[in-house]
């Protein structure tokens, strides 16, 4: 495409609620032929709510407020699902140690008593999962849900599933990246194959891959590169930002909590994918539309 028209273009578009920082973003964001999306906070709304709690072994009320007390210090939005949704069932929050953050899994105590998170942190602490547990933890699944189980002191008190919605305009503003030149879109989530799936099968995603490491997107994103891709990453900054530096174009997705996107090549002010199919037809000169 012409360049001229590419600045008319942009200029545009950073009134319309899309910021470019320099002009190199735009040659990028032209070449980028793949496609891969963070799921939570920019498939989704990241606007979480608990959906589904089962208890085990004494009340949930008890474990709620342990739990909540817990997620109080994580800005993760499962963190605030739980700690609103404890609030509004009256549990009290009880005094619980420091927690550490183990990425892609939850959050632990120093001395592993406290665990929060998937199951894959529960096993690598020596808890034990019960099949009444993983029942639960399958149902969840199977609705679509994030998961989240507390272990107190080597003993699984809660399984949780919280849900999210998919951005409304998500299946109709991928199909339009299709449509402006994208050939492959693939999910690279941290949450379970399930729900990934399950989300990813209403939208135009080629390939999901999920129960990945911040790491692990980051080796997911340089696999496509070595295998020819000009890749485009669309990210919220939670747990993806490593991803969103390494993509030849990252994309932060606006609009949610204040996440500090300064990894982002190109910031959607307002999370919308048409904004961003529009910025990839303009980038491609493959349209003159105005935004
Ligand atoms: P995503 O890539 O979808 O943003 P994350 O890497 O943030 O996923 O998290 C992966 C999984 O780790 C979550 O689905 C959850 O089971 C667990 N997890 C992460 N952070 C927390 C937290 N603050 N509280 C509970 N569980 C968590
Ligand atoms: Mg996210």
């Amino acid at each position: 495409g012409a360049p001229v028209a590419n600045v008319a273009g942009i200029g545009r578009a950073a009134s319309s609620g899309i910021l470019f920082k320099g002009g190199a973003t735009v040659a990028s964001l032209a070449k980028a032929d793949t496609l891969m999306l963070d799921k939570t906070g920019t498939i989704t709304t990241g606007k979480m709510a608990v959906h589904s709690v089962a208890a085990f072994n004494g009340t949930a009320n008890d474990a709620l407020g342990t739990l909540a007390a817990i997620e109080a210090g994580s800005v993760h939005p499962l963190a605030k699902a739980i700690v609103q949704y404890a609030a509004d069932k009256g549990a009290a929050e009880t005094s619980v140690p420091d927690m550490e953050t183990i990425k892609g899994r939850g959050l632990a105590s120093a001395d592993g008593q406290y665990l929060v998170g998937n199951a894959r942190l529960l096993t690598e602490h020596d808890v034990a999962i019960s099949a009444d547990v993983t029942a639960a933890v399958s149902a969840a699944q199977e609705a679509g849900d994030s998961v989240v189980i507390l272990a107190d002191h080597g003993v699984v008190r809660l399984v949780v599933g919280v849900n999210d919605i998919v951005r409304p305009d998500a299946a109709a503003g991928l199909a339009a990246l299709k449509r402006a030149g994208v050939k492959k879109i693939v999910m690279l989530t941290g949450d379970n194959r399930t729900a990934a799936e399950r989300i990813a099968a209403d939208l135009p995603i080629d390939e999901v891959q999920a129960e990945l490491l911040p790491a692990e997107k980051v080796e997911a994103v340089k696999k496509a590169q070595a295998a020819g891709a000009q890749v485009a990453f669309v990210g919220d900054g939670i747990n993806d930002a490593p991803a969103l530096a390494t993509a030849d174009i990252g994309v932060g997705m606006g609009g949610g909590t204040a996440v500090a996107l300064d990894t982002a090549d190109v910031v959607l002010v307002r999370p919308q994918f048409e904004t961003l199919s529009q910025a990839v037809s303009l980038a491609r000169g493959t349209t003159s539309v105005t935004m």
